[in-house]
């Protein structure tokens, strides 16, 4: 077969343009040795065409899974289709520098790739084309904004002052909580705390001092459950811990323990020392607390009764017994 001119020209500028396209190109040969390799593969690993051609790919890409490839390449030449890898399931195959200076966080370039099947003019699939896409940037952005999701989602739970859970995230773990002993009726108390006269604090020293009081006993708190209890802040001085598997024996164990390590504790602020105390109320689950709203006002009624009858003290919701 003779081509015209006009055919060599444009097989030329054909060739020209794979050549030059930002885009991978490789073809491979049944052995998965290298036949093509175009300049975004060249620029980017930095071997010469004539260097690779008739090499065996896994001898000069050793970060390319043998067994996984082969599997991948071996169907591409069977059924004739053209199958994919994205870089959320592999993140590259061909291990290249990343350059772009926008997405300079990246250590390595993300990839798609794409396996296409070349027919030959017999029908026969004898060879396949990789095309490898730079997926840099986008894998960049979505991993950001992945990340800043995340973040955001635990800062919508958060206490700002505290860092424990808010108000609404507390309550929600609460509910849970609440259903989950429905089930299982396993042990599960609940203690909530308020500062004594707390406004004395802020009248007397101001409002700073006055956070860095609640502060302190955030720390406590935090310092004193275990990875499994749950805490919040549930309003300006008033703090809810959930101690799941806790009867209320322990959780009064509990209670007196903060109490007591409080009562003895000084904040101290800019060279002043501060005391205060808390109180307490404690209320285990039980089949007469229907919700967790009637949990927390178990709980509220044996705090009122701690303040009612002198402050600094712990006292315990007990079942009702008929
Ligand atoms: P009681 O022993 O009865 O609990 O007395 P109390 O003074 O602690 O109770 P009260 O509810 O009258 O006062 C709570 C005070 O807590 C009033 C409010 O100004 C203050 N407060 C609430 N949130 C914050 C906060 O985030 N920072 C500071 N500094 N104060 C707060
Ligand atoms: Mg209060
Ligand atoms: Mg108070």
């Amino acid at each position: 077969m003779i081509l015209e001119k006009s055919q060599l020209n444009e097989l030329h500028w054909l060739m020209e343009m794979l050549h030059n396209i930002d885009v991978g190109l490789v073809v491979l040969d049944k052995e998965f040795t290298i036949q093509i390799f175009n300049g975004f593969m060249e620029n980017h690993s930095g071997l010469l065409p004539r260097e690779v051609k008739g090499q065996l790919i896994f001898d000069l890409f050793e970060e390319i899974p043998q067994d996984w490839f082969t599997r991948k390449a071996e169907s591409v030449f069977l059924l004739k289709n053209k199958a994919f890898t994205i870089w959320e399931q592999r993140p590259y195959l061909f291990k290249f520098d990343s350059y772009r200076p926008v997405t300079g966080s990246a250590d390595f370039m993300y990839q798609n790739t794409t396996f296409i099947p070349l027919l030959s003019s017999t029908g026969d699939v004898s060879h396949l084309c990789l095309l490898v896409y730079d997926v840099t940037d986008n894998a960049v952005h979505k991993q950001s904004l992945k990340k800043a999701n995340a973040e955001l989602a635990i800062l919508s739970q958060t206490d700002g002052l505290t860092q424990l859970f808010n108000r609404t995230h507390w309550e929600s773990c609460l509910l849970a909580e609440h259903k989950r002993w429905s089930r299982s009726q396993h042990p599960s108390s609940l203690v909530m705390i308020d500062i004594d006269h707390f406004k004395n604090v802020n009248d007397s020293y101001g409002h700073m001092v006055g956070d860095e009081v609640i502060r302190h006993l955030s720390g406590l708190i935090r310092h004193h459950v275990r990875e499994t209890d749950i805490c919040g802040r549930y309003g300006g001085e008033e703090f809810a811990i959930l101690l799941s598997d806790t009867p209320l024996k322990n959780a009064y164990i509990f209670a007196e323990r903060l109490r007591k390590e409080v009562a003895e504790a000084t904040v101290i602020y800019n060279d002043i020392d501060i005391k205060y105390a808390i109180s307490i109320g404690v209320a285990e689950v039980d089949e007469s607390i229907t919700s967790h709203e009637a949990w927390i006002e178990c709980a509220d009624a044996a705090l009122y009764q701690s303040k009612e009858t002198g402050r600094n003290k712990t006292s315990l919701h007990l079942k009702q017994t008929r």
